[in-house]
């Protein structure tokens, strides 16, 4: 019996399992020769400060355009990457180009802000990773107080006293640490104390349902709040509308990140953007 039920189960799975299976494969193909032929490139979206209007910050974001199959969108290649192990020359691809970019344009003299740069949770573990950004950075010239690192809170709870290592690393090179997708994670007062974060990045969530679902509001204004009194920073990630702006904007949030301002822009279409005259809107 049980084997015409594992028979069965078999037969029916098969083709699915099968599908699922090659289309990994291709995908895994496609982000390895992406890699290979610098078919990746890095967006910047910008972050805006509350209180001028003005660029801030931008934040790197990969981007794969694939010659026939169009974009595939990074919530499909990271987590593969971040499985196959891709992910460290991923991740050191898109940290080094990031900083050449800013290296070049803080050059020119016409943009002054800093980057802020994804570590997925392998990377974060990497034993050499330290030495190897700090190595990109003298490479390419990019002073360290220009980058800030984007570490989810999940990353960080594989393993606090290392991760409480790793960080310090970063801030005593004088980079700054900033923690993404804040609140989906599993981070706790007690323990957001003992790390040095400089920065608390709202996730999206968060800001998409603040007009909506009544306690939102207040979950945010306490993160802010809270924030703030750890001396900590705080961006508003995934701003779409005027009402959530206003909200923000009087509930003191620092920075904000959005559609509403701008979508990530190619280095092209970045600069214009970027420049230190540009205005998002008027600063309180
Ligand atoms: P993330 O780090 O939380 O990045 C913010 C994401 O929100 C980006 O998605 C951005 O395009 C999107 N976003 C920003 N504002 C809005 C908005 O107003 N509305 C909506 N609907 N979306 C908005 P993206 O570029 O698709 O990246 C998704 C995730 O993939 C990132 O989330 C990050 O976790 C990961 N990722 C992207 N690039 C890299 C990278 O170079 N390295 C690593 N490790 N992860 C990356
Ligand atoms: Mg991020
Ligand atoms: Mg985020
Ligand atoms: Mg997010």
């Amino acid at each position: 019996r049980a084997k015409t039920h594992c028979k069965g189960y078999h037969h029916f799975y098969t083709p699915d399992l099968n599908e699922r299976v090659q289309h990994r494969i291709y995908l895994e193909e496609t982000v390895r020769t992406a890699l290979d032929e610098q078919m990746i490139q890095v967006y910047f979206q910008p972050v805006i400060d509350m209180e001028t209007g003005r660029l801030s910050s931008s934040e790197a974001l990969a981007r794969l355009f694939h010659p026939e199959r169009g974009e595939i969108p990074p919530g499909q290649f990271i987590p593969l990457a971040e499985e196959n192990g891709l992910i460290y020359r991923l991740g050191e691809y898109v940290f080094r180009q990031a900083c050449s970019q800013y290296a070049a344009w803080l050059e020119l003299g016409v943009v002054d802000a800093s980057v802020g740069i994804n570590l997925s949770a392998r990377q974060f573990i990497q034993p050499n990773l330290v030495d190897n950004l700090l190595g990109i950075l003298q490479e390419t010239g990019l002073s360290p107080d220009r980058v800030t690192i984007e570490i989810t809170e999940n990353s960080l709870m594989q393993d606090i006293d290392e991760s409480v290592r790793t960080l310090r690393r970063f801030k005593d090179a004088g980079l700054q640490i900033s923690i993404d997708d804040f609140g989906t994670g599993y981070s706790s007062l007690s323990y957001l104390k003992t790390l040095p974060v400089d920065q608390l990045k709202i996730d999206r969530s968060f800001i998409r349902d603040l007009m909506v679902r009544d306690n939102q509001a207040a979950i945010v204004t306490a993160i802010i709040s809270m924030a703030h009194s750890m001396h900590m920073r705080v961006v508003a990630e995934g701003v779409e509308t005027k009402q959530q702006f206003d909200f923000l904007k009087q509930s003191s949030c620092d920075y904000v990140q959005g559609y509403y301002f701008s979508k990530p822009l190619s280095v092209i279409h970045a600069q214009p953007h970027f420049e230190k005259e540009t205005v998002f809107f008027y600063g309180t």
